[in-house]
């Protein structure tokens, strides 16, 4: 199940909770169908455990970044469509040989790399956002008519806010798919599909949400917490008023206490910006941050707790728009973040 050594830093990962998001998400795509993207290996869970409860609860289109990506997911899909988002580059055409996997072709010069293999293709259409897609002002229809074009597809830059682009993408993105030949469409992610029926076309594509983090305040119902990280307390101490704590003593125990070091630190993700304002728990208990955050380990204030021993974990609480305002960071960042070093244990419903 899982390799290596034993990590004093653990992520308990809820199976249950992804796959109930994946439904849930999926009904919010009203008629269309509902994809996942598991790049960035899952978003950092784990895409080769992800993948098999995603197909368990029925998704049957899965996206990535990276050839490198596909390669490790293809084997797992079956009948199900993988998609490379990132295109395809002369590099990248030899391992494509042998993979059931399409790539959203992006450019002409793609196109024309691809052209010649006679197989099936995705097609990314800029509708404003001015990533990766096809620029429609200079586009020449005539030049895909060689390819089998599955999804014609673009991306909402902004569709976690009610602006008015989202409004001025969907019809940029109805006036690109006229010209191009495909069998269906898709332009919503995770915050996209709350825009409504008018978003979900064909296939909406989300990813965040499915991992539970929560990119507009109206899908915090109906979303499930998948990730809880724990830590290991790797050694307790007293402390007297007037000791410092941590690099550069940014903090000064005010009177006695007890803190416990546990083993996570910003390798693990956990950045600098959680020192002396982030929080553990256990049983209920808040466990402060206290000073700086190390590459491997973090200071808790245990005061509260003082029956916590050496070897006992402790909780992180991971509500991602939470820890997201409290570090500035994206809840995108902190998910993908999580780290190699971490062990992973699925539990089971
Ligand atoms: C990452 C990505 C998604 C998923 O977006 P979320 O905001 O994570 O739901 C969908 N489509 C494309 C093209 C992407 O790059």
């Amino acid at each position: 199940m899982n390799e290596g050594p034993i990590g004093p830093y653990r992520l308990k990962l809820d199976r249950a909770a992804l796959a109930s998001n994946w439904r849930q998400l999926n009904e919010w795509s009203g008629t269309a169908n509902t994809g996942a993207a598991v790049k960035a290996d899952g978003y950092g869970l784990g895409a080769r455990n992800v993948v098999p409860i995603l197909l368990d609860a029925g998704c049957r289109d899965f996206f990535v970044a990276t050839w490198e990506e596909a390669r490790t997911i293809a084997p797992l899909i079956g009948d199900a469509t993988l998609s490379v988002l990132n295109g395809v580059r002369e590099e990248d055409m030899p391992r494509t040989i042998s993979l059931n996997a399409k790539p959203v072709l992006n450019t002409s010069a793609q196109v024309k790399r691809w052209a010649t293999t006679g197989r099936p293709c995705d097609v990314m259409v800029d509708s404003g956002m001015n990533r990766l897609g096809f620029d429609m002002r200079s586009f020449e229809p005539e030049s895909l008519t060689q390819l089998d074009i599955d999804i014609c597809m673009s991306h909402l830059a902004s569709a976690d806010e009610d602006v008015s682009q989202n409004d001025m993408q969907r019809a940029a993105y109805c006036a690109a798919y006229e010209k191009i030949p495909h069998r269906r469409t898709s332009l919503a992610n995770s915050a996209g599909i709350m825009l409504g029926n008018d978003y979900h076309f064909d296939l909406t594509r989300p990813g965040l949400s499915l991992y539970g983090g929560i990119p507009r305040n109206e899908m915090r119902e109906g979303l499930s917490q998948v990730v809880f990280p724990q830590a290991q307390i790797l050694q307790k101490r007293s402390i007297r008023a007037g000791d410092k704590i941590g690099y550069n003593a940014t903090h000064v125990a005010a009177s006695e206490g007890t803190i416990a070091i546990v083993g996570i630190g910003y390798a693990d993700g956990y950045f600098r910006c959680f020192s002396s304002v982030g929080h553990f728990s256990s049983d209920g208990i808040d466990l402060p941050v206290i000073g700086r955050v190390s590459m491997d380990l973090v200071a808790l204030d245990i005061s509260k707790a003082d029956q916590l021993q050496e070897g006992d974990w402790v909780d992180l609480p991971f509500d991602l728009p939470q820890l997201s305002g409290q570090s500035g960071m994206s809840q995108y960042e902190l998910l993908t973040s999580l780290g190699p070093r971490a062990e992973r244990h699925w539990i089971a419903p």
